[in-house]
């Protein structure tokens, strides 16, 4: 998708800190963290909603998953607690329409979310 900021990232064609890579998953720092821990997690293939995720994409969702732990681990949070979100469509708040996971955590979280 050449509009698509994050699949322009995804193949390094604009700048980000990118904190975990493999064959199927990017992960990278949010550029307007939330908390002191974000990290967005994305497929580099380019999907645009969590709604139009199909049957072929569960192994890859399950890849989002194995790397958000990682990254968790890594960064001293995932015995804290964070969270793992995704936003999906306008009252969601999804704002870039390539699915994205944020991984947030460093801070206590409310609940319910705003
Ligand atoms: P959404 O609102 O769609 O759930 O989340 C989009 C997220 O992407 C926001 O947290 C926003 O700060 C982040 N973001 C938007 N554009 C860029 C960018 O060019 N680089 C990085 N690293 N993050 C971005
Ligand atoms: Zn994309």
């Amino acid at each position: 998708m050449p509009d698509c900021i994050f699949c322009r990232i995804a193949e390094k064609k604009i700048p980000a800190k990118i904190v975990y890579e493999d064959d199927m998953v990017v992960a990278f720092e949010d550029l307007d963290p939330q908390a002191p821990v974000h990290v967005l997690v994305i497929p580099k293939k380019h999907i645009a909603t969590l709604l139009d995720a199909g049957d072929e994409d569960m192994a890859l969702f399950g890849r989002i998953v194995k790397a958000a732990n990682s990254i968790a681990r890594d960064r001293g949070i995932a015995e804290r607690g964070f969270r793992l979100v995704t936003n999906c469509n306008p009252e969601s708040g999804q704002s870039v329409y390539h699915i994205h996971f944020h991984i947030l955590g460093g801070r206590p979280m409310l609940w319910p979310p705003g």
